[in-house]
């Protein structure tokens, strides 16, 4: 299950300025500023405009959070505990009382049909005894519930019908919508009705004609009428979840507009020309066969073949290989690598920390030992003798492939001949360090590399101008790890699963939540828990803590006696340090799971299982946990495919969190929704880009994407 909010309901809301006194009407009738509706003075103007509505376009963009059939009102007489329904009556009586122990405030109101009556609660919202008052019509939405008082209902939603006779729509399906600060849902319908009663038969349209056609779209103005005052014989299950035609295209248009924004940025960064545009010949594909170790899996061909494709176009590539972990990307980056360096090419290869390049250093120079290439390691701790004659030798030409981390391209590093840019495990290359290549003259291909692998739809709205490869198998003979889900208290149990691994030669992570707050606290237990073990629990063997306040060079040396063997037990407060290789380590604890996001217990657990043994990953939580732990906790053991999981997460956390703490590109969206309407955002993908490419953007597009696209979606430039 979705969460609620990120379902149906609007999108994040944005305050926006309130207009200058408005002077002139522009053009189109959708700009229209509210305030030149009936009723609506500077004051309620400005309400709306803090509510995220200026225009009739804003007010008619904001779908109703629900449709209810008018003519489907239960009679209270036959209300049943448990039932959600919306009733419609009459406001009997009203009183506002408190409590003479806590001093709460409830405010009570009966609400009669003719047939019968009944109570509905509200506590702590005293102004409601101005708003709900005798003698007007109401429509109470909520839950029947029973207790020794009898049927009720606990804090409703309602709407007032109040003496408008126009808003009774005796049925009809009305709108329902959400109530933004000051604006009530009541003024919001009235608005939206007269609003829409003011649009010309004939208002512009950004679709174009062709797609229209072809995609068999509802017409704008007709779009607009339907989604919030749809037809009596509309289908209300298609309405509630958004799918009726109306709604669709209206969705479909915001989706295509927000796509279109990309297409041009891509066709725009792929107009510059690359210095140098490598070949591949038969000689280049013995060189690169020959420093093959194995072969790659189906999966792996079909992304090396798209990645060398690119690299022989002549604009420069921007690609995500995505693969979930261990599913081998970095021999396919080696690949792409021999053949920039074949073509005399330069590749600088970035990792996220000092120990993952160090590692991909180790790897790489074992991996190309035999052939004419020189390789390089170059990070924060590399002396500084050694350094400069690094620099020296990049810029010469003489060293081939640079490891380093993410910094690299920030660095004063002058290369001779830079082709390839390969960055692991970041998922966001931004405009800025696109920008700073630039600036040094620089066009490279660029290669991302992710184990967190996103959801099509986030991969289609955040990385939208990326091209996109998939490694979507694992290297044979790999041993499935099995993932168990024990409250804490079994803890016994674990240390004996452990004590038998270390026994047959194996070695154990025991990984601790850090959380920012009480990152004292969880130093603390960590240190005690990794002393603990070490004195009372595994004497025999050897056990170390690696967290992420120890100076670079202690964590090195850690890090390097666990891959080495020295070390048994690795107690670990440090996510990201992690991300190494250690083949022989078949435990993963983790302690708190309940504290992780879904993407990260999958980091985490692909750290095992890398080599012949059986692994398995043990989620250790402690009760009470929240029911959104539990599912994320039952996601990790119902499967191991990263993509299925970061699917499970998006719909857990929603788009916004789905990358925890990294700015997130989620676009601000006004009628669309990323998880309910994935499939509108692929066909909106295509069809944009499709349209950019063929060169048959409209002038009106044109126009939308230089001057209202970034405000629109909520980004401050278009790069
Ligand atoms: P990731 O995609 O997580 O970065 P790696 O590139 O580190 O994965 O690969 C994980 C392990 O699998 C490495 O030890 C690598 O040598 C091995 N490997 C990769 N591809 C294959 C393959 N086709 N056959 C066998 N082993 C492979
Ligand atoms: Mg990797």
């Amino acid at each position: 299950m979705a969460r609620a909010g990120h379902t149906g309901a609007p999108p994040t809301i944005t305050p926006r300025r309130a207009p200058a006194r408005p002077t002139r009407i522009p053009d189109d009738p959708l700009l229209l500023p509210l305030q030149f509706l009936k009723g609506v003075g500077p004051r309620k103007a400005a309400d709306l405009a803090k509510a995220g509505l200026v225009t009739v376009e804003d007010l008619l963009y904001r779908f109703p959070f629900r449709y209810e059939d008018r003519s489907r009102m239960q009679p209270i007489a036959g209300l049943r505990p448990g039932m959600r329904v919306a009733v419609l009556g009459e406001i009997k009586s009203a009183a506002l009382t408190t409590t003479w122990r806590k001093h709460m405030r409830i405010f009570n109101a009966v609400v009669g049909d003719g047939g019968g009556a009944i109570r509905c609660t509200w506590f702590n919202q005293p102004f409601l005894a101005d708003v709900i008052v005798p003698h007007q019509q109401v429509v109470i939405f909520g839950e029947v519930k029973l207790d020794s008082t009898g049927l009720h209902f606990q804090g409703p939603e309602f709407e007032l019908l109040g003496d408008d006779p126009e808003m009774a729509y005796a049925g009809r399906v009305l709108p329902f919508y959400e109530r933004t600060g000051t604006v009530t849902p009541n003024m919001q319908r009235k608005l939206v009705r007269q609003a829409l009663d003011g649009l010309p038969a004939d208002i512009p349209d950004l679709l174009p004609s062709v797609l229209r056609e072809s995609r068999g779209l509802v017409g704008r103005r007709q779009a607009l009428e339907e989604a919030h005052f749809p037809p009596a014989d509309v289908d209300l299950a298609a309405l509630n979840a958004y799918r009726t035609p109306a709604q669709q295209r209206l969705i479909f248009e915001e989706f295509f507009l927000f796509q279109v924004g990309h297409a041009v940025r891509r066709h725009t960064t792929a107009a510059e020309l690359k210095p140098v545009v490598p070949r591949v010949d038969d000689r280049i594909r013995a060189s690169a066969a020959g420093i093959l170790p194995f072969r790659l899996t189906p999966g792996q061909k079909v992304a090396l073949r798209e990645i060398v494709e690119d690299m022989q176009r002549p604009q420069p590539m921007h690609r995500l290989l995505q693969g979930d972990v261990g599913a081998g990307k970095t021999i396919v980056a080696l690949l792409a690598a021999v053949v920039a360096m074949e073509n005399g090419l330069q590749v600088a290869f970035m990792a996220p920390t000092e120990i993952l390049a160090g590692q991909h250093y180790q790897n790489i120079a074992r991996l190309l030992a035999s052939s004419r290439f020189r390789v390089d390691l170059l990070t924060g701790s590399t002396p500084a003798l050694e350094k400069h004659a690094i620099h020296a030798s990049l810029e010469r030409g003489s060293t081939h492939l640079v490891v380093g981390t993410h910094a690299l391209v920030q660095e004063k590093l002058a290369f001779h001949q830079l082709g390839l840019v390969v960055i692991d495990e970041q998922h966001r290359f931004g405009v800025a360090q696109r920008a700073a290549l630039r600036a040094k003259g620089l066009r490279p291909d660029v290669l991302l590399m992710t184990a967190t692998p996103i959801p099509r739809t986030l991969a289609l709205t955040d990385y939208s101008e990326l091209d996109v490869s998939k490694i979507p198998d694992l290297p044979p003979n790999r041993q499935p790890i099995r993932t168990i889900v024990k409250p804490e208290s079994r803890r016994d149990e674990v240390y004996a699963h452990i004590r038998a691994q270390l026994d047959a030669g194996r070695q154990a992570y025991i990984i601790y939540p850090l959380v920012e707050e009480s990152e004292k606290l969880d130093l603390k237990s960590a240190t005690e828990m990794a002393d603990h073990l070490q004195a009372e629990i595994f004497p025999a063997y050897k056990v170390a803590l690696l967290h992420g306040r120890m100076k670079q060079d202690a964590k090195e040396r850690v890090m390097h006696a666990f891959a080495s063997g020295q070390l048994q037990i690795l107690v670990s407060t440090t996510v990201v340090e992690v991300g190494v290789d250690v083949p022989n380590a078949t435990v993963m604890v983790v302690e708190h799971a309940e504290r992780f996001g879904l993407s990260q217990l999958h980091q985490l657990r692909g750290r095992v299982g890398r080599g012949q043994w059986e692994s398995s990953c043990i989620l250790l939580y402690q009760a009470p946990w929240s029911d959104e732990a539990r599912e994320r906790l039952k996601a990790m053991a119902d499967t191991s495919d990263g993509f299925v999981i970061a699917q499970r997460d998006l719909e857990l956390r929603g788009p916004g969190d789905f990358f925890g703490t990294r700015q997130s590109g989620a676009p601000m969206l006004r009628t669309g929704d990323l998880v309910r309407d994935a499939e509108l955002m692929e066909a909106a993908h295509r069809e944009a880009r499709r349209l950019v490419d063929h060169g048959q953007l409209t002038p009106a597009l044109t126009h939308f994407v230089t001057s209202r696209w970034p405000a629109q979606f909520g980004f401050s430039e278009i790069g």
